[in-house]
């Protein structure tokens, strides 16, 4: 069951008192249509029955995938404490299911919304985070090898209609285009990656990146990868 609250709030234009709906768990067996807002990214929009103004509201939610046995807790907040809290009180939790012997789902940490859509995406498109963060830092290299004008660009998975696909966006966050995503891409990395010593509640571009670091030589064997980094 999903604890819902709600709230009363002043429309930042008109004044109007707002009424925002609050989820503290978001269930993916119990709440299609709440599930499906979050997936299209619009759980956080509220629109005033007023005026019509449209804005965001975030709070912290736990998305709960209990068919991938996944949960994304999404803080709301940058400050490392807060998610330090969090994933403190998820070990706890682990320690008593273990004791009882219920293995628990996995944990993860997010403190972007888009990470939380995104998350959602790849879980419910039957992959794994972990491989597809290290997929993206890969594409990402290569696309900016080739489109030298950019800095720097975001990839972000979309599940799709079927055909699964990552939008390039630059910083701001306009997309500049798709790219197709390639399944047997993925699964070789997957099989490149030592998915059971990766332990870890926070997996995004930086963990992806330590983890190449540390892990490099996993993916030199058998290709010409030209390593350099500049950093
Ligand atoms: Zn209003």
């Amino acid at each position: 069951m999903s604890a819902t609250q709600t709230e009363k709030a002043p429309c930042p234009q008109c004044q109007t008192e707002l009424t925002i709906e609050l989820y503290e768990t978001i269930n993916t067996s119990m709440n299609p249509e709440v599930v499906a807002r979050l997936m299209q990214g619009e759980l956080f929009k509220y629109r005033c029955p007023g005026c019509g103004a449209t804005g965001q509201a975030f709070y912290p939610v736990l998305y709960n995938d209990v068919a991938h046995k996944v949960m994304v807790q999404f803080t709301t907040t940058n400050d490392v404490n807060v998610a330090q809290q969090y994933i403190e009180e998820h070990d706890e939790r682990k320690k008593q299911f273990d004791a009882m012997g219920f293995p628990m789902s996995d944990y993860r940490i997010v403190i972007d919304p888009n990470d939380l859509v995104e998350k959602f995406q790849i879980f419910d498109a039957d992959f794994d985070d972990r491989v597809m963060e290290v997929v993206k830092v890969f594409y990402k290299m290569s696309w900016l090898e080739e489109n030298k004008f950019y800095r720097n660009v975001i990839f972000r998975f979309a599940k799709g209609n079927g055909e699964p696909f990552f939008f390039v966006m630059d910083e701001q966050g306009n997309v500049l285009t798709r790219l197709r995503f390639d399944r047997d891409y993925y699964e070789m990395i997957k099989g490149t990656l030592r998915l059971n010593e990766i332990d870890s509640a926070v997996v995004n571009e930086n963990w992806a990146r330590e983890y190449l670091d540390q892990h490099i030589a996993d993916f030199q064997s058998g290709d010409e990868t030209n390593s350099e980094t500049n950093d």
